[in-house]
């Protein structure tokens, strides 16, 4: 490539906030790379929304040839668990996102920060409060009304260190003593009336055990985690635009060489759909959810196990851009990108979910025959296979109907169709039990019509999926609705969730035609006129494969411009 086509491609690509101020630091010399970071608290599993996050960091350190870090922000003990750590670590490296060998804790500065808060107090920038946390709230005032002054403000630097060290040692209990940066307590940012930087709390710790009894506060353990690191641009949402400057604060008043900047950006939402820790934990915990991966969800770890693609997922963030002001995307939007990568990928194979059989009156006893199938329609590098058909099929229950309304093209009496790949067959009529449910169906078959076309210019309106009855691989496959109720809002009154109580349905008895046998764990196949299918990586069995329906396959959905 020329010099001149690489300077056209970049000229056409438009540049979103957050990169035309990154390309302004590079080009006034502010910063000469750009290093990121996804900086997760482990106390839950990873959702959508932080996706865009994961998505958006590990994106602007490889567009602009930076580093990416990831680093847990474990700075609270009540709350994380080393099994956060693992599902986070997995949901990120499954979405692309490499930290080579920055696999970092907060935790690990915990040393370094210790320095800084005494670095703070020697100059006259912390010190140690004797103020309960009510007491704290209180003095701190309103966003009307200034803040009063903390009477242990005037301490002497010798004796706040000393405090400090007492607080460490052990000498409190919780709650007893904390360590306040020296700021403004008239300041009209509430979070610079001098915050709590560091408290006492005797807690073990998932990564630093019951070494330390003080933990520092986020807002000042943050803005260090990113200088230590050399984090240049410190990406987060906007609910920290009212922190950055403390952030500042804290970068300036410990002098550090190269102080990161924070830029915000707009959380992601998805309209009706929940990603609150809170609810989701307790969906899980009264047992309304299998767990944090079901596929009802919308945790990365679900959205993989229901059968979304990295693929889909970066598009969909992509199509979503990065903004400054909050909205919520529809979630058709998650489903047309899903379809945009498997369409070409996904084999196209037949499955019938809810089987009745359909008997071949005129077709030979004990016959089989294969006929060819193209693999996807869309992508013929994916070739044909070889489909068995006999006398005895399998065909969607709701394929015929006895008395058919208007405009029913399928299997009725008297009606004759086109089985997908095979032949032209004519309805004849059908055989119920006692209770009157349809157990048969019948028809004859013209052996003119091989491969589903007829050689006189007969035309039929209806295209039937079947499965041989002879050679069918019998599954489960899960059918799933929003979980929540989204004619009545996702809240109730009370603060508890609308659930949807047909969220999920379970299909016992499907029939797969035999190319499914051997189908791995997020295999994904398009099931003809049913949608998208992905193998479940829980429920499976060696005897019954599990399928997760992903998504349908037609929508109203039109991508916005
Ligand atoms: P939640 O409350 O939704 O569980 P959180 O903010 O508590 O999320 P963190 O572990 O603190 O979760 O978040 C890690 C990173 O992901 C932060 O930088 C945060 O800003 C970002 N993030 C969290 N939720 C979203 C979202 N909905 N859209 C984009 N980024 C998000
Ligand atoms: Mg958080």
């Amino acid at each position: 490539m020329s010099d001149k086509e690489t300077v056209t491609t970049e000229v056409k690509e438009s540049r979103n906030f957050i990169e035309q101020i990154i390309d302004k630091d590079l080009a006034e010399g502010v910063y000469d790379t750009v290093n990121t970071r996804f900086p997760p608290e482990p106390n839950g599993y990873l959702h959508i929304g932080h996706a865009k996050s994961i998505l958006l960091n590990y994106g602007l350190s490889q567009k602009y040839g930076g580093k990416f870090n990831l680093r847990f922000d474990d700075t609270n003990p009540t709350k994380e668990k080393t099994e956060f750590v693992e599902s986070i670590k997995a949901d990120v490296k499954w979405l692309g996102a490499e930290w080579e060998d920055r696999l970092l804790f907060a935790s690990d500065y915990f040393g370094q920060m210790y320095e800084a808060a005494v670095k703070l107090i020697k100059k006259g920038k912390a010190y140690v409060s004797d103020l309960t946390a009510e007491q704290i709230r209180e003095y701190r005032g309103s966003l009307t009304e200034p803040g009063k002054e903390d009477p242990s403000a005037t301490r002497s630097i010798e004796e706040n260190l000393q405090l400090f060290e007492d607080m460490k040692s052990g000498k409190f209990a919780d709650g007893e003593k904390v360590l306040r940066a020296r700021i403004d307590m008239a300041s009209p940012n509430i979070n610079m009336r001098d915050p709590v930087i560091y408290r006492v709390a005797h807690m073990s710790h998932h990564n630093t055990g019951d070494e330390w009894c003080i933990y520092p506060m986020y807002d000042f353990a943050h803005p260090i985690e990113d200088a230590i690191e050399g984090i240049t641009h410190s990406i987060c949402t906007l609910e920290f635009e009212d922190h950055r400057p403390l952030y500042d604060w804290v970068v300036r008043e410990l002098e550090y060489p190269h102080p990161p900047k924070q830029i915000e950006f707009a959380k992601l939402y998805l309209t009706n759909v929940v990603t609150g820790k809170r609810y989701i934990k307790k969906l899980v915990e009264d047992g309304i959810v299998d767990g944090w991966d079901d596929p009802r969800l919308v945790s990365i770890a679900a959205l993989r196990r229901r059968g979304f693609t990295p693929e889909s997922i970066k598009l969909f963030v992509d199509l979503c851009g990065i903004s400054k002001s909050q909205s919520s995307v529809d979630y058709a939007m998650l489903e047309y990108c899903i379809r945009e990568d498997l369409k070409g990928k996904a084999p196209r194979m037949m499955a019938v979910l809810d089987p009745v059989k359909l008997i071949i009156d005129n077709y030979p006893e004990g016959q089989t025959e294969y006929v060819t199938a193209v693999n996807n329609p869309d992508n013929e590098a994916l070739g044909s296979r070889q489909v068995p058909f006999g006398k005895e099929l399998y065909i969607e229950r709701e394929d015929f109907m006895e008395e058919p309304p208007k405009k029913y093209f399928r299997m009725f009496p008297g009606n004759e169709v086109r089985l997908m790949n095979a032949y032209f067959v004519t309805c004849t009529g059908c055989v119920k039990d006692e209770n009157g449910k349809i157990t048969e169906v019948h028809c004859t078959y013209d052996p003119e019509t091989r491969g589903g076309n007829s050689n006189d210019g007969r035309k039929v309106k209806g295209t039937i999926h079947w499965v041989s009855a002879a050679h069918a691989v019998k599954a489960e496959v899960r059918l799933y609705e929003n979980i929540i109720d989204e004619e009545k809002g996702v809240y109730n009154e009370d603060g508890s969730l609308n659930l949807n109580p047909n969220s999920l349905t379970v299909m016992r008895e499907c029939c797969l035609e035999p190319a499914f046998a051997g189908a791995k764990a997020y295999d994904s196949f398009q099931f003809v006129r049913q949608g998208f299918f992905c193998v479940d990586s829980k429920d499976t069995t060696e005897d019954k494969p599990v399928f997760n329906r992903i998504v349908s396959l037609k929508s109203s959905y039109v991508l916005p411009k």
